[in-house]
């Protein structure tokens, strides 16, 4: 049977800043989707991370179908007249535009699916990320699809010898989508060498090279490019199916264990560690820090089993302290150096018009300039 994951994310507004969404807006958010997805959803379900909601839909229409993405931003209009009522904070922000055009692409929620010929039994992850950007999964998702240090599957299971294709999309091109795909193991300083810059390059998705079939997808929204100006970070949403011809649930998982620095956090402008957190879990530390809950489910028939929360665990209780102490190791040195973010990720926030203001305030010093001219013609002479 082929069926079609869709997970589709936004954020309508939260409680106490950037927090987490009421139980209220959830309720309607998934009310909405139940009553009025009956004949399109085999299945579904509903999470939110931090002021984020996502929605993961199972159905038989194929990525991108225009029903599928209208259910969801209807939800997500009837979330942010919930927001309003209940006066949350950034009620329909992540809505960028009035009406839905066919697809969530470029309206401001984030998609990430995948449609694949169900396996008899069906393992997946949902990962669902805050107060940070997609590129945040592209080293997690290295590690796991094409690094034997992390993935033993490649030592291990001769299902995954022949390794992974990747789909990386270069985010900052507006005018459509700009991707490549690479081979791993043969390309994997190409991979790496575009890997290394999570705010332009990022995993869009990964296939088997074994059998081509579909092993990862990302959301690859940046909210900047549709809005031409700063709106929070974007919030990635990732699929990974598991097990069999692809690396077994705990090797995708292990990366995590690293808490690595990403962009985000406060006011979207800061570098902060990636903290893998239990399911539903709220925001805190300076707006961050940058979290990431994991979901796994089995799906047989179009039909989710419940989720089982990935990072409920006394080892990642461990995990989390040793994260904990990285986020206040970099917050010690506040706005400096590779804290906060470099300018050209920050030309989309306020901090234009400062720079603006202060550059009109420089001046060059007449005199040292008249030197150093004269020190120049004498050089030229000689
Ligand atoms: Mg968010």
């Amino acid at each position: 049977m082929k069926i079609t994951l869709s997970c589709i994310k936004a954020d309508v507004g939260a409680i106490g800043g950037h927090i987490r969404p009421s139980m209220r807006l959830r309720e309607a958010v998934e009310n909405f989707v139940r009553q009025k997805g009956k004949k399109l959803l085999l299945s579904f379900h509903v999470n939110s991370a931090g002021d984020d909601i996502a929605i993961l839909m199972v159905h038989q229409r194929g990525v991108d179908d225009p029903e599928i993405h209208q259910l969801a931003w209807d939800a997500f209009v009837e979330g942010t007249r919930v927001a309003k009522e209940q006066g949350l904070y950034g009620a329909g922000q992540d809505l960028l535009k009035d009406a839905f055009s066919g697809n969530v692409k470029g309206l401001g929620p984030g998609s990430a699916e995948m449609e694949f010929e169900e396996r008899p039994n069906e393992p997946f992850l949902l990962f669902t990320a805050d107060k940070t950007n997609p590129g945040a999964f592209n080293l997690p998702l290295y590690l796991a699809f094409a690094d034997p240090m992390y993935c033993a599957g490649f030592l291990l299971s001769p299902k995954m010898a022949k390794g992974f294709t990747f789909t990386i999309m270069d985010v900052n091109y507006t005018e459509g989508d700009r991707v490549i795909e690479l081979n791993a193991p043969e390309e994997l300083y190409d991979i790496a060498c575009l890997l290394r810059d999570n705010e332009r390059f990022v995993i869009e998705s990964i296939r088997s090279r074994t059998t081509g079939e579909i092993a990862a997808v990302v959301s690859t929204s940046r909210l900047h490019n549709i809005a031409g100006t700063y709106t929070g970070k974007d919030d990635p949403v990732a699929i990974v199916r598991t097990q069999g011809v692809f690396p077994a649930t705990g090797e995708v998982l292990s990366p995590f264990r690293i808490g690595h620095y990403v962009a985000g956090t406060m006011r979207g402008s800061h570098n902060g560690p990636l903290m893998p957190v239990k399911q539903n879990s709220t925001i805190s530390f300076f707006d961050g820090p940058p979290i990431v809950t994991g979901a796994a489910f089995c799906v047989h028939q179009g039909i989710l089993t419940e989720p089982v929360d990935v990072f409920d665990h006394p080892f990642w209780d461990w995990v989390r302290n040793n994260v904990a102490q990285k986020a206040a190791e970099i917050r010690m040195q506040g706005f400096s150096g590779p804290a906060m973010l470099p300018y050209a990720e920050l030309e989309y926030g306020g901090v234009v018009e400062k720079m603006n203001q202060l550059d009109r305030r420089f001046v060059i010093r007449a005199e040292k300039h008249a030197d150093r001219a004269a020190a120049g013609r004498e050089k030229r002479a000689v």
